[in-house]
C-alpha cells in the first residue's frame, strides 16, 4: 500500500537531487511504500497513491540521528549536576556512582529506563540512536547493557574502556587484559562498534597505547571503532581515531592544527559526506556534543574551525547521567546554532545526515528514493524554527519506517 504524506510547507530531504544543503523542497508531498520512501517531489505533482494523510502545512524533516548516547544505566547525578552548578564542592564520587548503580540494577530496572529514554527521544523527533555500554565495567554488567541496548537499536557500542573502575586502580594493564579479553567476547556478540574514551589528562581514561590497544582488540573481534577523544585536551584520540579507521571520532572539543589536517585527509582527495553532496566514506566524522559544554559550563567546540577545513561533522546528545542529561536533538541544534556559529542548515544536516555519516549508515538522515520513511513532522513553517525557538516542544508527530509512532 503506498501512503501520500502532503501539504508539506517545508520539506528537507538532503537529497542534492532536490539543490544544494538541505534539498529543501517547498509546498512538497512524500510517498511512502513498504516503510520505504517511494517518492518526494512538489504537491501539485505527486502521483496517485492507495491513502493519503493532510500534514496540515507543517514542515518535515529526516528523523533525526543521535549517533553518540549512554541511555541504558541506573541512578543519576542531579545532586552532583546541582553542586557543579553552583559551584559548590562535591564529593559525590561522579561516574563510579552509576557504576555502582547500574551494576546493583536488576535487568528489568535496566531495560525499562533505557526503553523509556528511546520512547523520550523517539517523541522529540529521533528515528535513529546509538547506545553504549560502559557503565557496567565488569563482564556480567557490560554485556547485559548491551544486550539490552541492542533490544533497542542495532547501533550498539562497546565501551568497557570508559574508566578503569576503582577495583583495578592499580592494576591498569589487568583491566585492560580483562577490557581486550573475556569482556571483549562476552560483548561483540551484542555490538556493532568498539570505543574507547581516549583522555590521557584524566587519569581514569586510556593514554594512547592504552586506546590503541582496546580499539584494534575490538577490530579483530569483527567490530567497527569509534572514539571518545580530545574532550578535556589537545590529547591524540583524533589522530588515533583517524589511523584505526573510525567512523567518529566524538567532543572534538580541544584540536591542533594537526588534528583538523587528519580528520580532512581521511576523506583523502574526494568530497566527504557534506551537505549537497556524497554519502558515507571511509574517513573519520567529527561528532561534536555541545549539550555536554553546555552542562559542565564548558567552552563549545569550534564548529566553523571543521567546517572551513571541509571536515564533516556530526551532532549527537551524548545522553548521560552526568555530563549532559538531555536526550533532545533540537536543544542540541540550538545550541549549535546559537553558540557554536553552525547555520541552522548545517546544524540540521549535521543532526541528520552528519549523524548518519558517523553510523557509516546510508538508509537514514535523509529522505532520498529508498531511504527509511523515518521523518519528524514540526508544527513549525521552517526547519530554522528549531534554533528560532529553543525549549519549544515543536515536534507535532514522527513517523518511523512509514508508520505513525
Ligand atoms: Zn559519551
Amino acid at each position: 500500500m503506498s501512503m501520500l504524506l502532503t501539504n508539506i510547507v517545508e520539506l528537507v530531504t538532503n537529497d542534492p537531487a532536490h539543490g544544494d544543503g538541505l534539498g529543501i523542497v517547498p509546498d512538497a508531498a512524500v510517498v511512502v511504500q513498504a516503510g520505504r520512501i517511494a517518492w518526494t517531489g512538489p504537491a501539485v505533482s505527486a502521483p496517485s497513491t492507495d491513502a493519503a494523510v493532510d500534514l496540515g502545512g507543517r514542515c518535515v524533516i529526516p528523523g533525526f540521528v543521535d549517533s553518540h548516547s549512554h541511555t541504558v544505566f541506573a541512578g543519576d547525578r542531579a545532586a552532583e549536576f546541582a553542586a557543579r552548578m553552583t559551584g559548590e564542592p562535591y564529593t559525590g564520587g561522579g561516574i563510579a556512582t552509576t557504576v555502582a548503580a547500574t551494576r546493583a540494577a536488576s535487568e528489568d530496572t535496566l531495560r525499562a529506563r533505557g526503553q523509556a529514554l528511546v520512547r523520550e527521544m523517539l517523541a522529540q523527533g529521533t528515528t535513529t540512536v546509538e547506545i553504549k555500554s560502559g557503565y557496567g565495567q565488569d563482564v556480567v554488567t557490560e554485556s547485559r547493557m548491551l544486550r539490552i541496548a541492542r533490544e533497542l537499536t542495532p547501533e550498539t557500542t562497546y565501551l568497557g574502556a570508559h574508566t578503569v573502575p576503582a577495583e583495578y586502580a592499580d592494576d591498569r594493564a589487568g583491566y585492560l587484559r580483562l577490557v581486550t579479553g573475556p569482556m571483549l567476547a562476552a560483548c561483540a556478540p551484542h555490538a556493532r562498534w568498539v570505543d574507547v574514551f581516549c583522555e590521557p589528562a584524566a587519569p581514569t581514561a586510556f593514554d594512547e597505547d592504552e586506546s590503541r590497544a582496546v580499539l584494534r582488540a575490538g577490530l579483530r573481534a569483527g567490530l567497527l571503532a569509534r572514539v571518545h577523544g580530545n574532550q578535556l585536551s589537545a590529547g591524540p584520540g583524533v589522530r588515533l581515531a583517524v589511523e584505526v579507521g573510525a567512523a567518529s571520532v566524538d567532543h572534538c572539543t580541544h584540536l591542533t592544527d594537526a588534528d583538523v589536517d587528519a580528520l580532512a585527509g581521511s576523506w583523502g582527495s574526494g568530497p566527504g559526506p557534506t551537505a549537497g553532496g556524497g554519502g558515507p566514506g571511509p574517513g573519520t566524522v567529527a561528532t561534536l556534543l555541545p549539550a555536554v559544554e553546555f552542562s559542565t559550563r564548558s567552552p563549545y567546540p569550534d564548529a566553523r574551525r571543521l567546517l572551513a577545513a571541509g571536515v564533516p561533522v556530526a551532532l549527537a546528545t551524548d545522553c548521560n547521567p552526568g555530563s549532559g542529561y538531555s536526550s533532545s536533538m533540537s536543544f542540541v541544534v540550538a545550541l549549535a546554532v546559537r553558540e557554536m556559529r553552525m547555520s541552522p542548515a548545517e546544524a540540521l544536516w549535521s543532526a541528520t545526515a552528519g549523524g548518519a555519516a558517523a553510523l557509516r549508515r546510508d538508509d537514514v538522515g535523509h529522505l532520498r528514493v529508498g531511504a527509511r520513511a523515518d521523518l519528524t513532522v514540526l508544527d513549525a513553517p521552517s526547519h530554522t524554527y528549531l534554533a528560532y525557538r529553543p525549549g519549544v516542544p515543536l515536534v507535532s508527530e514522527v513517523w518511523k519506517d512509514g508508520n505513525r509512532a
